[in-house]
């Protein structure tokens, strides 16, 4: 086999693989790197993964840490507060 013919036939063999890459690539797009794409109004940060899970949620279903429901009473305030707001509002 001669030399030219040897490299002809070893780029076409790249190209090919580099094609079948190429269309790998595109047919699993990488996952997001960033598990928060675009801000949740339902969902929180972890305190202590830091990772994504439900306000509701009582336990992490990423590393089960347990929370206990002062987010309630939280809540409750910030009705109050919204309440207070709109009784101050009117007058
Ligand atoms: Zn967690």
């Amino acid at each position: 086999m001669s030399d030219w013919l040897r490299d002809a036939l070893l780029k076409e063999q790249n190209e090919r693989v580099a094609i079948k890459a190429e269309r790998l690539r595109k047919a699993t797009p990488e996952p997001p790197k960033k598990e928060e794409p675009s801000y949740n109004p339902n969902l929180k940060d972890c305190e202590v993964c830091g990772k994504q899970m439900a306000k509701g949620a009582r336990t992490c279903p990423h590393c089960g840490k347990t929370y206990t429901t002062s987010g309630g009473i939280f809540l409750a305030i910030l009705i109050g507060l919204a309440i207070g707001g709109c009784f101050m509002a009117r007058r």
